[in-house]
């Protein structure tokens, strides 16, 4: 038994060897087949694992848009992402914005251009920046100076956004776009609050991030364009805004944005002339030594001749015009003939074709607001800032016009007066204020509106004078067509000239052979007035229906490819001829006190302003005996004859303040020394024509009974009831605060300080209406004729008035800025107007005399 047992231990052995080695086996095994798992899962995975995805895989779910800058939309959530090529790092582009629709309470409308800067796309470590550049300097490089060129100079880092992937190969970064295009950071787009705004006017909430979005994307190779709706929300408004605002808690804004390859083009810069009125670029020359250091770039096209050596010749590319589909139809033959008259002027300058119109199809691709397209639009908003606006954007480096607009209102082509309150005065408070608006916003073109009060105006005339329709309807055309030229006129870089309507005198304006055809005033780019003959047997024709002399001289200088130097300055050099006379706009004749040189005036015609102003005023006196049986009509309400009235008004308004500009005012030269031609640069209005505009203002301004209308009209100046909302205020008229304000305006401009100031200085350099004379003329025009008497109630409220201003400059608030000759002419004067103010008439005359002695007895005693 003892081997048996030795037996069955050898035997456990083996088997615990064997098991040993079994499960030896079975280990190797189950590894090996870990291991060949492994290696299936690497085999079907077939590039290498790693942290940093690729282009590609960030655009999986992308659609891609090819063009300057190639963009990826996420067709999931809308999410944009942008590509930039390593060719494009430390290049400049051009950024341009404009509104495609928004609020006019906002200040922001359909068309209004935002302006165009350069910038440069940089790399910077791991992010794309989007520089701005300043493009305001030149430095000659030749100049050892310009090495510093960018001291004191700072560039505008507008956005630094993450590189998300980059392709090696080819050269590519992906950012996200979200963030460059659903803020403020090319252009701000919600106005500034200006300090001292009311708290009740219009504002714009903030901007929310979460409803502003990327409407559109079009890709070109040379610009790359989106619509971005911004939206600004508040959870609560004060002022909800005009009728146009539909929810004054969340309002849209749309604005197109346009990155633009720089033109690497032959484009020829030309620098800018005092003689002719173009919009340019400034660039102060940091290098010159001059005291003129300016290298300021005219705002022109490029136009290049497809033969160089010719005459005259084809541009190689025309500037066209596409006019919107929206323009109605019947005005589309005018509107094409306002645009190619430019042609005339072109072909002197040696282009023949240069403007090019064209209809847009009504199943185009593109939009209006695509700047590859340049577009006469339409809109008829609720109240228009513009009349017609002619924008253009430009190369800030060069100057050179890429792309330009016109937009034109259609509300000037009806009969609505629809900024009542230039008229009535009864101003609401919390409306949009569209001169206001106009004036500082000098891009904006008023034209429109002008044209559309003195259209008004003529119309009356013909409907009071038994006109034809037919006489109706050329007046309009002949209205669209001056309209038409003068914005295009903008868009080709002319600026107003407001000096232009003295080229014919009034008895060649009466002279309808010797008109016809031609621009009644030098240049289109006037606010000329409306030509009305009081002999209606005379009327010629109403409006420019041509392009003026300096338009064709104006566009010569912009245009002509010169061959030399002397061939420029030979143009220039005729800037002293008649009908080449220029003026702008810059210093604002519209407001009181701004002007200097009577001739630049808007409203007016003929060389002889006095005289014609004065025919006007004829003219309406005489109207306003008729008006109410011309304009009453039976079934209708006494709208049509309320507005007739103040059409009316507002032309004699306006006739008063063209003739106040001659007094204290200063003819202006712009001639250079020498030049043939030229007179001294200030030369004062003479003594005859002081004395005349001031005769004029004594008898049509503030006689007893200058600016009154038969009695019985007043009974009838009212608007047709429209709910209970359609007056502001009582709706009575309210006819003295209106003579009142027309009254005032002319002598807010005769007692500006500006104008005072000037009387005196001008007296040392040939004015020979001294302070004194004037100042006493002044006195006695408005009190003489019944300060011993009966004073009416018209003549009560300019007196008053009038002495209040006196007794301002000696004691106002701005009294300081009146010079010391001002001063003690105004205290004469009071003392003067005291002593004639014995009581003496009626009792409301008494009443009135003590009242004013009252007055000056009170601002004597504060005067020190
Ligand atoms: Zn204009």
């Amino acid at each position: 038994m003892k081997i048996k047992k030795r037996n069955v231990l050898r035997l456990l052995s083996i088997t615990l060897v064997m098991c040993a080695f079994m499960a030896t086996n079975h280990l190797e095994a189950q590894n090996k087949k870990k291991k060949k798992k492994k290696n299936q899962i690497e085999a079907s995975a077939p590039k290498p694992k790693s942290k940093t995805k690729s282009i590609k895989d960030l655009t999986k779910s992308s659609k891609k848009i090819e063009g300057l800058f190639t963009m990826y939309r996420d067709t999931i959530t809308g999410s944009l992402q942008m590509v930039i090529t390593e060719e494009q790092l430390g290049k400049e582009y051009i950024h341009f914005n404009q509104v495609s629709n928004g609020v006019i309470d906002a200040g922001r409308f359909r068309g209004a251009y935002g302006g165009s800067k350069v910038f440069k796309v940089k790399k910077f470590y791991n992010k794309i920046e989007f520089v701005s550049q300043n493009t305001s300097f030149y430095f000659d490089p030749d100049n050892a100076i310009s090495k510093s060129k960018d001291a004191n100079t700072s560039e505008g880092i507008m956005a630094a956004v993450k590189i998300e992937a980059h392709d090696n190969k080819e050269g590519l970064y992906l950012i996200k776009a979200d963030g460059l295009f659903l803020k403020e950071t090319f252009s701000q787009v919600k106005p500034p609050r200006f300090p001292g705004a009311s708290p009740m006017s219009f504002t714009l909430g903030n901007l929310d991030k979460n409803k502003t979005k990327i409407n559109s994307i079009k890709n070109y190779n040379d610009n790359t364009n989106l619509e971005v709706e911004y939206v600004y929300s508040k959870p609560s408004v004060l002022n909800g805004g005009s009728r146009g605002v539909t929810d004054g808690r969340n309002v849209s804004i749309k604005v197109f944005h346009s990155l633009i390859a720089m033109p690497d083009n032959d484009y020829e810069i030309r620098l800018d002339d005092p003689r002719v009125g173009y919009f340019t670029t400034q660039v102060n020359d940091q290098t010159a030594t001059n005291s003129t250091p300016y290298k300021d770039l005219v705002h022109r096209w490029n136009l290049v001749k497809k033969d160089p050596n010719a005459a005259i010749s084809e541009p190689v590319k025309p500037i066209t015009w596409w006019m919107e589909n929206s323009t109605p139809v019947e005005w589309r033959e005018t509107i094409t003939q306002g645009v190619l008259e430019w042609n005339k002027a072109f072909e002197k300058a040696g282009f023949k074709n240069a403007m090019v119109v064209k209809l847009q199809p009504d199943d185009a691709d593109w939009d209006a607001g695509d700047i590859n397209y340049n577009v006469l639009r339409w809109t008829s908003s609720p109240n228009p800032p513009f009349g017609g606006y002619g924008p253009s954007f430009v190369n800030p480096k060069t100057g050179e016009i890429i792309g330009a607009d016109i937009m034109l209102e259609y509300v000037h082509f009806t009969n609505r007066v629809f900024y009542d309150q230039l008229f009535d005065l009864a101003k609401a408070d919390a409306e949009f204020d569209a001169s206001e608006y106009l004036q500082k916003n000098k891009v904006l073109c008023s034209f429109g509106h002008v044209m559309h009060e003195n259209t008004m105006f003529g119309q009356a005339v013909v409907e009071a004078a038994g006109g034809s329709e037919l006489e109706m309807e050329r007046m309009k055309e002949e209205a669209m067509l001056a309209l038409i030229m003068h914005e295009v006129g903008h868009t080709l870089g002319l600026n107003h000239n407001m000096k232009a309507s003295q080229l014919f005198s009034p008895e060649e304006l009466a002279n309808k052979d010797f008109i016809e055809g031609k621009c009644l005033t030098g240049s289109v780019m006037d606010y000329a007035g409306i030509n009305i003959t009081n002999d209606r047997t005379k009327q010629g024709q109403y409006y420019d229906t041509s392009v003026g002399p300096y338009d064709v001289w104006a566009i010569q200088f912009g245009y002509t490819p010169f061959k030399s130097e002397d061939e420029k300055v030979a143009l220039l050099n005729r800037s002293t001829e008649p009908q080449l006379i220029f003026g702008n706009d810059a210093d604002d004749m519209r407001a009181p006190g701004k002007a200097i040189d009577p001739r630049v005036m808007i409203g007016d015609l003929s060389n002889d302003q006095i005289g014609y102003s004065i025919d006007r005023i004829k003219l309406v006196d005489s109207m306003m005996q008729v008006v109410k049986s011309k304009f009453s009509k039976e079934g209708e309400s006494y709208q049509e004859l309320r507005r007739a009235y103040y059409i009316l008004s507002g032309q004699r308004a306006t006739a008063v303040n063209v003739i106040s500009r001659f007094i204290g005012g200063v003819y202006v030269d712009r001639a250079m020394v020498g030049q043939e031609g030229g007179t001294q640069p200030f030369t004062p209005v003479s003594l005859e024509d002081q004395k005349r505009a001031m005769d004029a203002l004594k008898k049509y301004a503030f006689a007893p009974e200058a600016f009154s209308a038969p009695n019985d009209l007043y009974n009838d100046l009212a608007m047709q009831r429209r709910g209970y909302g359609f007056m502001r205020g009582p709706e009575d008229p309210k006819i003295h605060n209106q003579v009142l304000t027309y009254q005032r305006n002319v002598l807010r401009h005769l007692l500006h300080r500006n104008t005072l100031q000037r009387i005196t200085d001008s007296e040392l350099y040939g004015n020979d209406y001294s302070l004194s004379k004037f100042m006493t003329d002044l006195n006695s025009s408005i009190f003489k004729a019944d300060i011993f008497g009966n004073v009416n109630s018209f003549r009560q409220n300019l007196q008053l008035a009038y002495t209040n201003m006196l007794i301002d400059m000696l004691i106002g608030k701005q009294n300081s800025r009146y010079t010391n000759n001002a001063k003690s002419m105004a205290l004469y004067n009071l003392k003067q107007i005291r002593s004639m103010a014995a009581p003496s008439g009626n009792v409301s005359s008494k009443a009135h005399k003590q009242h004013l002695r009252m007055l000056i007895d009170n601002a004597l005693k504060e005067v020190k």
